[in-house]
Parts: C-alpha cells; sequence; structure tokens
C-alpha cells in the first residue's frame, strides 16, 4: 500500500494554533488581562426561536412511529427544502430550479467534494488570500495550483488575467477573508472570462446574506451566462447561524456541461453520502421561511452593527480597510508584519485578531477583524485600538 504523497505538500495549517499559542502565554504571563475576541469566524448568536421550533418538532416526528424516518428518499435533499431554497432565491430575482439544488451538510464538505468532478490535469486558479479549504482539498488530489494576485490595488476584489489559461475557478463573495465583494461588472468579467475557454467558476456564496450594496451580487447566477460556466457553494452557517447544526447546498444549473456536471454530481453524492438528516433540513425550511427570514435577519443586523463600528472607526482613523459593508470581517492594513501587529494589539490593547499572512501571501501587513463578538465588546475593542494606533 502506499498512502497518497500529495498529502505531504500539503502546507500545516498552524495560524489559529499559533494564534491560541501565544495568547495562552501572554495570559499565563498576565492572568487579569481582559482579552477581546475579534478574530472569531465563527457564530455568536442562538438560533432564530422558529428554527428551534422546528428542530423539536422534527425530533418528535422521529419519537413516533407513525411519523419516523430512516434515510431519506432521495440524497439531494427533502423537496419542502429545496422548494424553499429555490423561493429564497427569487426572493432576490435569481431563478434556481428545486432540481438544480443539492442539499448537503455544509459548503465545506461540498467544496472539499467537488474536486472529485474534475481531471486530475486540470489546472486550478486560486485568488491570493483565499479560504484556505479551496487551496488544501485540491493540493490533496495532486492538482496544479495558480494563484491570482488580490491586492490594495483591486481592493481585493481582483479582475481576471485574460493571458492566464486555467480549468477551474475559485471566487468567493463576499470574501472570507478580506470581506472584499465583487461588483456585477467584476463578477460579469469573470464570467466571461470563463465561458471564453470552458473552465468552471466555483462560487462560494456562504456569506451573501450580508450583502447590503444592491450592485453587488448575491449569487453568480444573478450574471448573465453564469449558468453555462458556475457552481454555487452556499450554506446556513452564517445566515441562519448553523456552523453547529450543519445543513448547506450546492447550485449545479442545467446547462453546466450539457447537464453532465449535475448528473455527475447527483452520482457522486448518492454513493458517497446518504443525506442531511430530517431534522436539519426541516431547521433549514424554517431558516427560508418568511418569519424565518425575518428572525435570521435580526442575528445578521446585530453582527452587521459590530461590523460597521469597525468599519467606521478605521475610516475615522485614515486605515485602509476592505469588508465590514457586505461582510462580517474587516480587512484593515496593518502596515507592519501582520504577525508583529497581532501581538501589539494582543500585549497593548488586548485585542485579538486575525494576521493576514496565514491566508496567502498577499495577506502580509494586513490583518482580520470579525463581526461576531457582542456589540459592547466590539464598542470596548474599537476604544482600546484607538489608543494605540
Ligand atoms: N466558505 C467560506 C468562505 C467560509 O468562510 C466557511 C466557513 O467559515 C465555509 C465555506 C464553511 O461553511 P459550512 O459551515 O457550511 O461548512
Amino acid at each position: 500500500m502506499k498512502l497518497n504523497s500529495n498529502y505531504d505538500n500539503i502546507q500545516n495549517s498552524y495560524l489559529f494554533v499559533e494564534i491560541a499559542n501565544r495568547v495562552k502565554k501572554y495570559t499565563a504571563a498576565n492572568p487579569a488581562a481582559d482579552i477581546i475576541k475579534l478574530g472569531i469566524g465563527d457564530v455568536t448568536r442562538p438560533l432564530a426561536p422558529c428554527v428551534v421550533e422546528a428542530g423539536v418538532k422534527a425530533v418528535q416526528e422521529m419519537g413516533d412511529a407513525a411519523t419516523f424516518r430512516g434515510y431519506s428518499p432521495d440524497s439531494q435533499g427533502y423537496d419542502f427544502l429545496r422548494d424553499a431554497i429555490s423561493r429564497y432565491y427569487a426572493s432576490f430575482n435569481v431563478k434556481v430550479s428545486a432540481h438544480e439544488i443539492h442539499v448537503s451538510d455544509g459548503a465545506k464538505s461540498d467544496c472539499g467534494n467537488i474536486v472529485d468532478m474534475f481531471a486530475d490535469d486540470n489546472t486550478v486558479l486560486i485568488p491570493d488570500p483565499v479560504y484556505p479549504v479551496y487551496l488544501d482539498s485540491n493540493v490533496m488530489s495532486g492538482r496544479k495550483v495558480i494563484f491570482c494576485d488580490a491586492t490594495e490595488k483591486d481592493d481585493f476584489a481582483p479582475l481576471p488575467d485574460k493571458n492566464v489559461k486555467c480549468d477551474v475557478i475559485y471566487l468567493c463573495s463576499p470574501n472570507n477573508p478580506t470581506g472584499s465583494a465583487f461588483s456585477y461588472d467584476k463578477l460579469k468579467a469573470w464570467v466571461d472570462y470563463a465561458n471564453s475557454m470552458g473552465a468552471v467558476i466555483i462560487f462560494d456564496a456562504a456569506y451573501e446574506a450580508f450583502v447590503t450594496d444592491p450592485s453587488v451580487p448575491r449569487s453568480i447566477f444573478a450574471v448573465e451566462g453564469a449558468r453555462y460556466c458556475a457552481v454555487e457553494l452556499c450554506s446556513f452557517s452564517k445566515t441562519a447561524g448553523f456552523t453547529g447544526t450543519r445543513c448547506g447546498y450546492t447550485v449545479v444549473p442545467d446547462e453546466l456541461c450539457g447537464g453532465k456536471f449535475a448528473k455527475m454530481w447527483a452520482r457522486r453524492q448518492s454513493t458517497k453520502y446518504n443525506g442531511t438528516s430530517y431534522i436539519q433540513q426541516c431547521m433549514a425550511q424554517a431558516a427560508y421561511s418568511q418569519e424565518g427570514i425575518r428572525q435570521c435577519k435580526e442575528n445578521i443586523s446585530a453582527y452587521q452593527k459590530n461590523a460597521n463600528l469597525i468599519s467606521d472607526a478605521l475610516t475615522d482613523m485614515g486605515i485602509y480597510h476592505t469588508g465590514g459593508k457586505n461582510s462580517p470581517y474587516i480587512w484593515l492594513k496593518c502596515g507592519m508584519n501582520s504577525w508583529d501587529f497581532f501581538d501589539k494589539l494582543l500585549t497593548q490593547a488586548n485585542v485579538v485578531g486575525t494576521p493576514g499572512s496565514g491566508f496567502g501571501k498577499n495577506g502580509e501587513w494586513f490583518f482580520r477583524l470579525t463581526a461576531f463578538n457582542t456589540y459592547e465588546k466590539t464598542a470596548q475593542a474599537i476604544e482600546r485600538i484607538k489608543k494605540i494606533l
């Protein structure tokens, strides 16, 4: 037996371990320090009441012989949820049919699994800085990866370089870690680029619910031509606080590869995945009911208020940053080695964030703050940061 040697090529993911170590060391030496965490990449507010109610009802159904359910009839998801997701898209004027929606246990799984669709000799284009899963999942399967620089020059929302040839493109908007989001025109440039050479865009829309700017599409399928070149990954994690509940979905349009992509994805999923639990799907359906959207929006608005607070304070301080407006992430120019800035913030302000260099070479000199703490803690952190910058 030979192990998959591609795993030897994955860079150790030491970012969050190193952060935890540095915080631990500092608090051991300074036990009285009141640390505020603005590095959290996870939601903190509880599930919406109607989601909890739907979950309780679903559990009770599972405990009654008359309504008990085993394997779902279709690993693609129950019709009731796929219909609700299709209506959700329609609420922002994007047409996605229920049969094009494939329900899963989250966007990370789909992101890791979608690489099964591509030949080993495809070239993959990934922006830098980047959500690490895109890179690692392709390195694991031994594919050639090339990078597209995202920098201050393009506000971290780069345009394609027509001279670069590739087969698979990863885009994330609103972006983790930079919080930047593609305007319609920029996304259209990517769609045209992909269509011109028969490439596929894997579009990660995990943060679409944070979009407030009407010029920013919440789905790549709002863009003309995208149905011929794109797959969209989405999730209830950040929209409805499902990071610990788990539910996501991938949209594969009929037009992609003349329908072959959708057939292959359905085949892959039915072979390797036995479906998302009925309980999770009932909870997800509740999140996309009219009342659910209203209740989930209250949580998102609370995070948005924190994001605006950070972004406005940085603007007042004259610090260049992206995000904070269509995103829970704020990506600021720290103007020094990003680990040195981490130490400065930790030791002088007792605030923890995430060094940009952990997301790629273009993240050096940048730093990520997040909006997932409470308003009070966020405001306190900002006051402390103002004093030291
Ligand atoms: N995509 C991006 C860009 C993310 O930041 C995350 C989670 O942080 C995910 C996908 C994963 O989402 P899920 O919780 O649905 O697996």
